[in-house]
């Protein structure tokens, strides 16, 4: 079921393929994220069907929840929309390299693909500090694509703890 992708082809406006057109959606949701405090972190999850079926931002303070990054917000309104905790055709985008978090629902979901922007370096779990997307030893791997749209998903969070810092330096 690759019938819109087909119909969109791989170029959209402006030579942007379909993962750089997904990863704004989810841009946009970390920088909707921004506005209400929130980490800016934003996800995008598309069925197999390439019809999206969540778009999140982070809600951990708007929720009070320790579990609502964005990537468990959009799989979560995902499987319910579905009708389906396994999310088997599904491709995922983060703006930010997931944490071990997100990335064990996004194992334990059984995305088949995994799209982020901007590593990690402290927290990732795709690929910098864990492995999990692509463990052996666990019983589900996912296709990996990072690096996309890069530096705007990284512009997005050193401005947010450039502003935070800025404003506990005035406190
Ligand atoms: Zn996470």
């Amino acid at each position: 079921m690759q019938a819109q992708e087909d119909f969109e082809g791989g170029e959209g406006v402006g030579g942007e393929g379909l993962d750089e057109r997904r990863m704004r959606e989810a841009i946009r949701a970390a920088r909707e994220a921004a506005g209400r405090g929130e980490v800016p972190v934003g996800a995008v999850v598309v069925g197999d069907g390439g019809d999206v079926l969540a778009v999140a931002g982070n809600r951990t303070r708007s929720d009070c929840d320790p579990t609502a990054h964005a990537e468990i917000v959009a799989l979560r309104e995902a499987a319910r929309r579905s009708g389906n905790y396994r999310l088997t055709g599904a491709v995922v985008y983060s703006t930010i390299e997931p944490c071990a978090m997100c990335a064990g629902a996004l194992v334990q979901a059984r995305v088949r693909r995994l799209v982020y922007g901007a590593p990690d370096a402290r927290a990732g779990a795709v690929r910098s500090v864990f492995r999990i997307c692509d463990e052996s030893s666990l019983n589900h791997r996912m296709e990996l694509t990072a690096g996309v749209l890069e530096a705007e998903c990284r512009a997005l969070m050193q401005e947010f703890f450039r502003e935070r810092r800025r404003r506990r330096d005035e406190e």
